[in-house]
């Protein structure tokens, strides 16, 4: 299937960029990306066994939350969460409409 494509005001070719994963093992649960996405799209959540890199060189173990990818279906594909996150956590990318 073909990506959502779109046009900006000025009838510009747009092509969306959505929010397909987030790497929890990065993630510092800063909330960066969740104070710019308007669509509620995202929520921090405890963090689990699965989330910690154990070859982190920073005090990373510390972090008790870190943002998951709780509502994706609603994501427009702005990409200001990929723009803000310090980490470089996300993984944005155009998509075809979810089945
Ligand atoms: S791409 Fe935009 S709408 Fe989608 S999760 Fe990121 S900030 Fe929210
Ligand atoms: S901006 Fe990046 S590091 Fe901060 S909470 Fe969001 S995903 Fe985690």
């Amino acid at each position: 299937m073909d990506p959502i494509t779109s046009v900006t005001r000025g009838g510009k070719p747009w092509t969306p960029e959505f929010a397909v994963s987030l790497d929890g093992k990065k993630c510092i649960g800063c909330g960066r990306c969740y104070k710019v996405c308007t669509r509620d799209v995202l929520e921090l959540i405890d963090r689990s066994e699965d989330d910690i890199d154990e070859d982190a060189d920073d005090d990373s173990e510390s972090i008790s939350s870190v943002m998951a990818l709780s509502n994706p279906d609603d994501c427009t594909g702005c990409g200001a969460c990929s723009r803000v996150c310090p980490k470089a956590c996300f993984t944005n990318k155009p998509m075809p409409l979810a089945a």
